[in-house]
């Protein structure tokens, strides 16, 4: 067995217990993972120093675009087989269109269990923007999705702001998207009593619109700017806990089809997916290491030692298996310095160009991407790391997320569908093998 594994510092003096699978990293692909290893009967525990995901816009994209264009395709699944054709060794490819349409299902499936539904179609659905622009994506959560059947139609649609609240402007959003949506119009309405004035956020909103008396507020503002408008479009403050009862109260109250539109982070989206994610881990019973950074890991016949430094204090958390969803540059997932682009917590082999001229093109708009982007952890069928000379790194280590080669997620619009398909297919390697 070919192993870079590095052994970490002696163990701390804090024994966090024994579980199946070990997963690094609680983003989506690592809690994804986490959940999908749960729900087979895995004992399962996560380890992450944060989520980014309350800054995400809760859409989750399959394939939005092919490197090179400047479109948005309408046809993920078309298009997924496209990229597998275009470029060897794309995550995708080592899944095929059925595992991914059941990493999908599964994930939509256990979301709805925690009462966040999403809609997924074959084809996919355009929403505007909170600033004006036009976004395809595969699965929308249940509160946008009228947007965009307002949007397919191009609806006479009442796009609603509120006074004070940060990060949408109504007007902004009427008026870039409407060379697109002509039939796009805008108010901005201050009701009273909901918010604090000058303090107005959208999940400090959506949190008073949990509340009944909260949303007959919102609704008595709107009222009277309906004025013949076939759908409303509000920023994403439509409920947190209770969205799906907020929304369904709103609407029948103002008697057309609303929807939220995707805002600027943080987003109350984002928030309301890491809450359910978090309500899914105590209803699976994963246990969660979260607020501090793995630092060490080290392996032997047993499994692995993941050693995290939480709230000052070493903790020590022994599992048979590992899963890495560390992620990119943002999470620390990779790190660069001049010439080199690496794995820090592992010291796996990273795929990348020969030298650091070939990181970038010369325009750094260039719809083809540029190849740094591309560069990540190589990895076989079932999600085993790989050397450098194409070996599996441990039978008992799995990767999985935007930390794996080959893809260009941002560039693809491919986000949340390879951490999904990536997390299910090492999920389901780690059941294999229990
Ligand atoms: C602002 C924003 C908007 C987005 N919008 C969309 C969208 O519209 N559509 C879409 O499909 N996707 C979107 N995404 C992408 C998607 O949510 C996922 O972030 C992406 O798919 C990558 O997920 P990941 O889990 O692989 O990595 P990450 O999200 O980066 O998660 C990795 C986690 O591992 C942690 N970590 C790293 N090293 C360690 C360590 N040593 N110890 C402990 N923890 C560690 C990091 O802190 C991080 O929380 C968006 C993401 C962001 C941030």
């Amino acid at each position: 067995m070919n192993n870079p594994l590095c052994h970490g510092e002696k163990a701390g003096d804090t024994w966090a217990g024994n579980w199946d699978v070990v997963v690094v990293g609680n983003g989506l692909a690592g809690s994804a993972a986490a959940l999908f290893a749960a729900s087979k009967g895995l004992s399962v525990a996560v380890v992450g120093s944060g989520s980014q995901l309350p800054l995400s816009s809760g859409l989750f994209d399959l394939v939005g675009m092919m490197p090179g264009e400047r479109r948005y395709t309408d046809q993920p699944w078309e298009t997924l087989e496209g990229l597998i054709q275009s470029g060897p060794g794309h995550p995708y490819g080592k899944l095929g269109a059925q595992a991914i349409r059941r990493a999908f299902d599964g994930f939509l499936e256990l979301l709805a269990h925690e009462g966040l539904m999403y809609v997924a179609c074959e084809k996919n659905a355009r929403v505007i923007t909170s600033v004006g622009t036009v976004k395809a994506s595969y699965a929308l959560p249940k509160s946008m999705a009228a947007g965009a059947d307002a949007f397919e139609k191009k609806s006479k649609t009442l796009i609603v702001g509120i006074r004070g609240l940060k990060g949408f402007q109504a007007r902004q959003v009427a008026q870039s998207a409407g060379t697109v949506w002509p039939g796009l119009s805008a108010v901005e309405i201050a009701p009273e009593g909901l918010g604090r004035p000058g303090d107005l956020y959208p999940e400090a909103l959506a949190r008073e619109l949990d509340l009944p008396a909260g949303r007959e507020l919102l609704i008595q503002a709107i009222r009277p700017h309906l004025d013949g408008h076939e759908a409303v479009g509000l920023p994403p403050i439509l409920g947190m806990d209770k969205s799906h009862e907020a929304m369904a109260h709103i609407e029948s109250a103002l008697g057309v089809p609303c929807f939220e539109i995707p805002g600027m982070p943080p987003t109350a989206a984002g928030v309301r997916l890491r809450e359910a994610l978090d309500r899914a881990f105590s209803r699976y019973g994963v246990a969660t290491f979260v607020g501090g950074k793995v630092t060490a890991v080290s392996d032997c016949e047993a499994g692995f030692s993941v050693t995290a430094s939480l709230r000052g204090e070493e903790t020590v958390i022994s599992a048979r298996r590992m899963i890495l969803a560390t992620g990119r540059f943002m999470g620390g997932g990779l790190t660069g310095d001049r010439c080199l682009v690496s794995e820090p917590l592992l010291n796996l082999h990273v795929a990348q160009p020969q030298t650091r001229d070939e990181w970038h093109r010369c325009n750094l708009f260039d719809p083809r991407g540029h190849a740094v982007n591309r560069a990540g952890v190589m990895a076989d069928r079932q999600m085993h790391p790989l050397s450098a000379d194409g070996s599996v790194v441990n039978p008992n280590l799995y990767v999985a997320g935007s930390i794996l080669a080959h893809q260009d997620w941002k560039r693809e619009k491919s986000g949340a569908g390879i951490s999904i398909a990536t997390a299910f297919r090492a999920a389901e390697a780690c059941v294999g093998q229990a």
